[in-house]
């Protein structure tokens, strides 16, 4: 789960680590109001959308006085902001920042993530920041130092230090680094983060170490013991299909294509995602309906993946094995029904690969059924083929 940077800040604010004086807001007025009550020479305005690269696309902005503030928070509230993280749809921006400007003398990246090859918490830090940390990773890996994290003792005082020198911090802020790296560690893991990132981290002409931005992560596993980080959830930034998803307890990622496919078992979803893939469709999601599916969860499914007129064309593709074929099938034809009046139809076409326990059943659920456009393939190679062509032939 993710949070907006206001948010993020308190949080950091909570634990110790420093940020700028700053309040959200929702409102011109608002805004208006935070500037006038921080007082700072320059303001800083900035835009509170779920994706980074609001610098680049115009949605940080440097204010010197209060009618500048009035005339940014006027230009930014409700505009959709287009950012290298947005997409191309962009995202509105319905909350602002106001801060308190910094006298930056550096950029600094700093960021914890879980690295699932040594399955340990891994620092990365570089001299390299304020601009994406994916692009030094590709032209200059040598700027990105880690330090790996053993869980049994969390990050010692002296890695941090060791990176803090790596990162080339000035020497005047080599202690308060080091107090901000062991500080940060400890939200990470007292909110049970999936990912810290402060970028940039800066060192002010004042010698100050502060998080200028703040992003965190939540590991959604864990999220029932952080009831007030669950409260922070803000639905306008979530895909819609993946909320209703999350509500009937079905495993669905939207992928944004127009092929979209139904499957059971995580793994099977994402072969079938990279299938699709392979013969030229773009897959509209992941989905996994698990395995107890009734015919009501199939055709709860069924509906997510046509809302909004996304899916061009369904691939249901079922190995039964504690999901019975049977029970597939009559969800196919469930949803039929609810989803048009006769019972006969569905929206797109809907290409079938059943195997395993009671595929005579389903097959035969299918073949008595009156929906007309349902197609069976033989194997998931012909099922995935066939649906891609008669999406991109449509
Ligand atoms: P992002 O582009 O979405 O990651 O947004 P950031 O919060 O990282 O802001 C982008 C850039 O705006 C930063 O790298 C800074 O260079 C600049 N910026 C942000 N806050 C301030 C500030 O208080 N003072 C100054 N001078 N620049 C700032
Ligand atoms: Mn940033």
């Amino acid at each position: 789960m993710n949070i907006h940077e206001y948010q993020s800040k308190a949080i950091l604010k909570r634990y110790g680590v420093p940020v700028p004086n700053g309040k959200p807001a929702f409102t011109v007025e608002e805004a208006v109001a935070v500037a006038q009550e921080l007082n700072s020479p320059v303001t800083v305005v900035k835009a509170q959308i779920h994706a980074g690269g609001r610098g680049k696309a115009g949605g940080v902005k440097l204010a010197k006085n209060l009618d500048e503030v009035k005339n940014y928070a006027t230009e930014l509230l409700g505009k959709i902001l287009v950012t290298h993280q947005t997409g191309a749809d962009g995202k509105k921006v319905n909350r602002l920042l106001i801060e308190e400007g910094s006298n930056i003398k550096k950029e600094f990246y700093l960021g914890f993530v879980v690295d699932r090859t040594t399955a340990r918490v891994v620092m990365m830090g570089s001299e390299e920041g304020g601009v994406e940390i994916e692009k030094v990773a590709a032209e200059r890996p040598e700027k990105i130092f880690r330090e790996y994290i053993d869980p049994a003792v969390g990050l010692m005082p002296f890695q941090a230090t060791r990176i803090a020198y790596k990162m080339n911090f000035p020497a005047a802020a080599i202690r308060k680094a080091t107090a901000f790296i062991l500080k940060l560690y400890s939200v990470f893991i007292g909110e049970d983060c999936s990912q810290v990132e402060i970028n940039p981290l800066v060192v002010t002409a004042e010698d100050d170490v502060i998080a200028l931005d703040a992003k965190l992560n939540f590991d959604d596993s864990a999220l029932f013991r952080h009831p007030d980080i669950e409260a922070l959830r803000d639905e306008t930034e979530e895909d819609a299909k993946e909320r209703t998803a999350a509500k009937e307890g079905l495993s669905y990622v939207n992928l944004g294509g127009n092929v979209a496919c139904m499957v059971n078992g995580a793994g099977l979803a994402m072969a079938t995602v990279d299938i699709l893939k392979h013969y030229g469709g773009e897959p509209a999601n992941f989905l996994d309906v698990g395995g107890d599916s009734t015919p009501e969860k199939i055709a709860t499914a069924f509906k997510i993946m046509l809302d909004g007129g996304q899916a061009k064309g369904i691939f249901v593709n079922i190995f039964g094995g504690i999901n019975r074929c049977d029970a597939v099938a009559a969800g196919i034809v469930e949803a039929a029904k609810i989803i048009s009046e006769d019972g006969k139809s569905l929206p797109v076409p809907v290409v079938v690969r059943l195997e395993g326990t009671n595929v005579e059943e389903g097959r035969q659920i299918l073949k008595d059924s009156p929906i007309a456009n349902v197609i069976m393939a033989p194997t998931m190679e012909d099922g995935a083929k066939e649906v891609v062509r008669l999406v991109n032939e449509a």
